[in-house]
């Protein structure tokens, strides 16, 4: 099956060890793409490192909820520095997270914001991790009003992405009617492992509605592992039985699903024909 990995941070320590052989193996389940994101300044440069020895690998800068109040301004610059490189195509991962609240709410909000303006600033897609805690949806309705009052879904985005997604909800989750007003805005969305959790069955009927050109598998890497994946430390090979289950939620055959990913994924790194 033709595949890619839209979020797998295999900068990770985790990886050290053997970080090579998985590569390896991804490539034999069939990985045409991996986009390695960072979540603070150290991660946002070994992103760049790793992917400039993997051209076939894309990376991502930026700060990650968790990290909103550990990043100051001297590091945010390296960021924004190294997010003008061409191997950068994303802006990440940002966005919010009530559930575990690692910095503080209003630390959060600052540190998506200038995140979301130099994705705008560069045109290129930020990266959004949204998450609240169970049974609720505040981080979700409150990362919407960030993306309409950053001017996303408007004439800013319009001009500057064009039929590209300007942002993607990466490891989806939340209630149906959240997707669909992120999908009106233009984002994407990237289904993960998380998706076969408890508390996040509305991401099967989720997974049905996104257009094919706003549809990304991911795993998440080291994270998340699904069902019938490694015990601990998840692996981009495994992406495979996300997207064979987002195959069947949409009720198409998973070679043909492969794609359909492969086109969603380089029209939102801006990389198409490649
Ligand atoms: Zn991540």
């Amino acid at each position: 099956m033709r595949l890619i990995d839209s979020h797998c941070h295999l900068q990770a320590d985790r990886f050290d060890p053997d970080r090579d052989a998985v590569v390896d193996a991804a490539r034999a389940a069939g990985l045409e793409r991996i986009l390695v994101p960072g979540w603070n300044a150290w991660s946002s440069e070994a992103a760049v490192e790793l992917v400039a020895r993997h051209p076939w690998m894309d990376a991502a800068v930026g700060v990650h909820p968790h990290d909103a109040a550990k990043v100051g301004d001297g590091e945010w610059g390296r960021i924004a520095a190294l997010a003008a490189d061409p191997r950068v195509v994303a802006i990440g991962e940002t966005g919010l997270d009530y559930d575990r609240v690692f910095s503080p709410i209003p630390d959060q909000h600052a540190n998506l914001r200038r995140n979301l303006a130099l994705a705008l600033e560069l045109g290129k897609a930020a990266i959004l991790h949204v998450r609240s805690p169970a049974g609720r949806r505040d981080a979700q309705d409150a990362l919407l009003t960030e993306l309409r009052t950053a001017g996303f879904g408007g004439a800013v985005t319009a001009s500057g992405f064009g039929d590209r997604p300007a942002a993607v909800l990466h490891s989806f989750s939340g209630p149906v009617d959240f997707a669909r007003a992120a999908l009106d805005l233009g984002l994407a969305i990237s289904i993960s492992g998380l998706a076969f959790r408890k508390g996040e069955e509305p991401t099967a009927e989720v997974a049905a509605v996104v257009a094919s050109d706003r549809l990304l598998v991911e795993t998440d890497s080291p994270f998340l592992s699904p069902p019938g994946g490694p015990r601990g430390r998840n692996v981009p090979s495994a992406v495979e039985i996300t997207a064979r289950w987002v195959a069947e939620r949409r009720d198409v055959p998973a070679a043909d699903l492969g794609p359909e990913l492969v086109a969603a994924y380089d029209l939102f790194a801006g990389r198409p024909g490649s």
